[in-house]
């Protein structure tokens, strides 16, 4: 990673320079109260260009309730930096392995959970038809949606690296 995390914040939009450490984020964050995760130090560490804020699992502790986001004194879209950090992580090749698996079902079958048998005896049995009105059921639309991650790349993203 050449440029500077805290500059490629600030280009999508986030000054996160301006935070003073109140630590109002850590204290309202119901994430941090059963994880070792701590929204200010992930801000600060951004702020000193840490490259390890990527690679860091505990990244992916926020749930994006957005309370840090609206209690944060200066007004910063923490919860929305935090969203933006996930995208530079896996841009960098850090990914869970448990999201990995679901980007490679939605691409396998258009769906993080796709239908299971039983879940389709069920719908019949209230009456429902046995799929719904998604991918699952239209194979070629499923075609098509495999073109657009193909096109964005999406595959390739998530790829093992
Ligand atoms: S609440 Fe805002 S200003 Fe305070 S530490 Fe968190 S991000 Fe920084
Ligand atoms: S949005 Fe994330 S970091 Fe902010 S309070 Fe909720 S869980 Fe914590």
């Amino acid at each position: 990673m050449s440029e500077k995390l805290v500059d490629m914040l600030k280009t999508a939009g986030f000054d996160v320079l301006s935070c003073m450490q109140c630590g109002t984020c850590t204290g309202s964050c119901p994430s941090g109260r059963h994880t070792g995760f701590n929204t200010r130090r992930v801000l600060r560490d951004a702020r000193k260009n840490k490259a390890e804020v990527l690679s860091d699992d505990d990244l992916w502790l926020c749930t994006t309730c957005y309370t840090c986001q609206e209690r944060c004194p200066r007004g910063i879209p923490i919860t929305d930096a935090i969203l933006e950090l996930r995208r530079l992580a896996v841009r960098e090749g850090f990914i869970l392995p448990e999201h990995r698996k679901v980007s490679e079902m939605v691409m396998e079958c258009g769906h993080a959970v796709p239908l299971d048998e039983e879940t389709k005896k069920k719908r019949e049995e209230l009456g429902l038809e046995p799929i719904p009105e998604t991918v699952q059921k239209y194979p070629e639309a499923l075609e098509e949606l495999k073109t657009l991650l193909k096109c964005c790349k999406f595959d390739q993203l998530v790829a093992e690296k």
